[in-house]
């Protein structure tokens, strides 16, 4: 209970924009060292160990962005800490991936530009898949936001329902019309790791509207693409902020919407993101 406290009363703090508490910083300092002792104890080449020490070391690089105490404003901390989680996830090397499933099993992989029979369901993902979307977005001042919002519109029969969601087969809102998407620099995470061996099944999956959506793929390699993720989302549920997964396009909106003040109450441990959960 006590740590509860503490913990609250920091987030709490951080509705200043301008001031980063101590508080804040000291907890996600402590929280950091902990896990550098471990990360230091994490030797050894197994699968398993490398998986640990990929997972941790995100987690250290999110708990950094609550130290810097030099961010204008906490939607440059969210920007910051979605940026870093997507570039440490495309920087991995083909040679980690490669422990994963070897280089000759990865030219399996079927997927390319122009493909986009796996961008058809309502994606659900993390909150900081959605900031690292939606910023990228409002960098474009071009953008129409007349899609998104009918998009919106029309999943809104499935009440975001996992299972509601699965009978949806639209194309993605930020999917062009020549099957490029939008937002590639900043898609999330699930849209990195996930890949198939075989296309002929995705297209048979979307065009047949089948229940089971499933196509062969390396789960290894989709389980390492996934590890940086699992490390940001560990740091930021422990620093108590709403880590609940959520319908893309609906979390998208909502911060189009008034980015600086959903983020902000989410920085503050609220659940700005409701509209948006995805429910069992
Ligand atoms: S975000 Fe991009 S890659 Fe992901 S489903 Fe949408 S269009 Fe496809």
């Amino acid at each position: 209970v006590g740590r509860w406290a503490v913990l609250e009363g920091a987030v709490l703090n951080l509705a200043n924009p301008h001031f980063m508490k101590r508080a804040i910083r000291k907890r996600a300092g402590k929280l950091r060292s902990k896990a550098l002792e471990s990360l230091a104890k994490l030797q050894g080449g197994d699968l398993q160990t490398v998986s640990n020490r990929i997972s941790l070391e995100q987690y250290c690089h999110t708990l950094a962005r609550f130290e810097d105490p030099t961010h204008d404003s906490l939607g440059q901390l969210a920007q910051e800490i979605a940026a870093n989680l997507m570039h440490e996830t495309a920087n991995q090397s083909d040679q980690l991936e490669a422990n994963y499933v070897s280089e000759p099993k990865q030219r399996e992989i079927d997927c390319g530009a122009g493909c986009a029979w796996c961008c058809h369901e309502p994606l659900q993902v993390s909150v900081v898949d959605a900031i690292s979307v939606a910023s990228f977005l409002l960098q474009d001042s071009t953008h129409d936001r007349s899609h998104l919002e009918s998009y919106v519109n029309n999943i809104d029969v499935y009440q975001n329902r996992r299972a509601g969601l699965k009978e949806s087969f639209a194309p993605c809102p930020f999917l062009s019309d020549d099957k490029r998407c939008q937002v590639y620099e900043a898609r999330p995470v699930i849209c990195r790791a996930f890949h198939s061996t075989d296309v002929f099944t995705c297209r048979t999956v979307v065009e047949q509207r089948a229940e089971d959506r499933s196509v062969p793929m390396f789960t290894a390699l989709f389980g390492f693409r996934g590890l940086r993720l699992s490390g940001t989302r560990k740091a930021l549920r422990e620093m108590g902020l709403d880590d609940r997964p959520v319908v893309l396009a609906t979390a998208v909106k909502l911060l189009m919407d008034d980015f600086d003040s959903v983020v902000e109450q989410w920085f503050r441990g609220e659940p700005v993101f409701d509209l948006a959960a995805v429910k069992d």
